[in-house]
């Protein structure tokens, strides 16, 4: 096992993985911003050490600066969390070649998956149900173009190869707007990713959003840890989060979920990873994967029992897994509710001092936060400032101690999202369940205020 492990990320995930470390044994070593130099995870670090000012392009996505900390301090392995550099294939690449493990996928799977072009065609060789769509990326000739179209039926969506972050995506209604979209898709790509390779799906027009969180290990062993369900979403943000899926028979997570599994095995993937499906009626499509932890792996460790953080740290040490698929038990519902420093109608970000916080308690509730009372929300990143998670024996407890643990908190000094969760509470197609991606944007459209 690693002796001292460097963590390249801030915030709530950086206290996460150095709460792991401590658990493990491990030395973690923080790195920070000048904007980050009081952040709690900073003092209670074993080492720290400043990478740069505030802007991330100088501090969190300096890459030399990054490596240099980890051989000033000798650590063995960077985790890098989410966001900043943890899907960056050259990071990756980097830190392995000067001697360290990254903990994470190889540099080839992180560059097979972050090509969706590469991504689709893995997934559809490895039998995971893709979106109906072009094979690859599209031609030049505008008549093949059509004919593709008119086979998916429309509407379409034109996607870059490279796009991420819900950026680079258009939809496509008639035939007399396709190639004014594929063109200007095709400048958007090569201008934002460097790359101006676009393909083609089935728009699907009321989905859900259901993902698979896997795990591998370097002896091509792989899990599924079950589901979650991420539709509530606002500018392909997601809000709330909870597992298991309501209303999706097990059966089917099972078939979807032994695929991810065996897909892993094919493509020769470590580490955790989640499966990103759109779902419309019984049916799953494969739109992402995303080869890092991800900010809802809490749901998956509340209804699992498996600490998807330790064991990333574990298989990135070369053990096996600690356990099998079938020791892979989902127990009761887990929901998560992300909490931004913003306005929680107008989502205008509202940094600054955090003059009062308290924390919500009690049985079944969790929460995942850096922050304290008189802390500094720094403007220079993104909002989310902790989150909080329920879980209860059925969906109807998980969310009633969700309820009580959101009238519980106090968050003084700058406005957050808090007043929104309320509400989406206790809404009533929410407490049914199985709301589309569309649910939370549309609410918000007839409840503006
Ligand atoms: P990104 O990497 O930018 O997040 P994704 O491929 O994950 O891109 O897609 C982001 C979002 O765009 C999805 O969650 C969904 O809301 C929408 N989307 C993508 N592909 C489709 C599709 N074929 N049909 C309908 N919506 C889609």
């Amino acid at each position: 096992m690693f002796k001292k492990i460097l963590v390249a990320n801030r915030g709530e995930i950086a206290m996460r993985v150095q709460r792991a470390c401590h658990e493990l044994g491990i030395k973690a070593v923080m790195v920070y911003s000048e904007a980050d130099k009081d952040a709690k995870y900073v003092k209670l670090a074993d080492e720290a050490v400043c990478i740069g000012p505030a802007a991330s392009a100088q501090s969190y996505l300096n890459m030399p600066a990054i490596i240099a900390a980890a051989e000033v301090t000798d650590a063995e392995a960077i985790h890098p969390g989410y966001g900043f550099l943890s899907e960056n294939a050259d990071f990756a690449e980097r830190v392995e070649k000067s001697g360290f493990q990254f903990i994470g996928p190889t540099p080839e799977s992180i560059r097979l998956m972050g090509d969706k072009v590469s991504a689709k065609q893995a997934m559809i060789k490895a039998g995971v149900p893709c979106v109906p769509g072009s094979e690859g990326e599209l031609p030049e000739d505008a008549e093949t173009i059509r004919q593709i179209a008119r086979q998916i039926g429309y509407p379409v969506i034109i996607k870059a190869a490279g796009g991420g972050g819900g950026r680079g995506m258009r939809v496509v209604h008639t035939e007399a707007a396709l190639m004014g979209a594929v063109q200007m898709t095709r400048s958007e790509a090569a201008a934002a990713f460097g790359n101006p390779a676009v393909y083609m799906e089935k728009f699907l027009q009321n989905p859900r959003h259901i993902e698979i969180q896997v795990m591998a290990d370097k002896h091509r062993n792989a899990v599924y840890l079950g589901e979650r369900d991420c539709s509530m979403q606002r500018r392909n943000q997601k809000v709330i989060e909870e597992a298991p899926a309501p209303g999706i028979p097990r059966r089917a997570i099972e078939r979807l979920g032994e695929r991810c599994a065996s897909a892993c095995k094919k493509i020769g993937y470590r580490g955790a990873g989640t499966f990103e499906f759109l779902y419309e009626d019984g049916e799953f499509y494969f739109i992402e994967m995303n080869t890092r932890v991800q900010v809802e792996h809490p749901v998956t460790e509340m209804t699992t029992g498996v600490d998807v953080v330790r064991t990333q740290i574990m298989v990135a040490a070369g053990e096996k897994l600690p356990f099998s698929q079938r020791q892979i038990q989902m127990r009761g519902h887990a929901i998560e509710c992300r909490i931004n420093a913003e306005d929680p109608f107008k989502f205008t970000p509202s940094p600054g001092l955090i003059t009062t916080w308290h924390a919500p308690g009690g049985p079944g509730v969790r929460v995942d936060s850096h922050i304290y009372d008189n802390y500094f929300v720094p403007p220079h990143y993104d909002s989310m400032i902790g989150k909080i998670i329920a879980h209860g024996d059925t969906r109807e407890q998980a969310i009633a101690r969700m309820r009580w643990a959101l009238a519980e908190t106090v968050v003084e000094g700058i406005r957050c999202n808090i007043p929104l969760h309320r509400e989406m509470l206790v809404d009533a197609e929410f407490l049914q369940g199985g709301t589309s991606i569309h649910y939370l944007e549309r609410w918000l459209a007839e409840h503006q205020r």
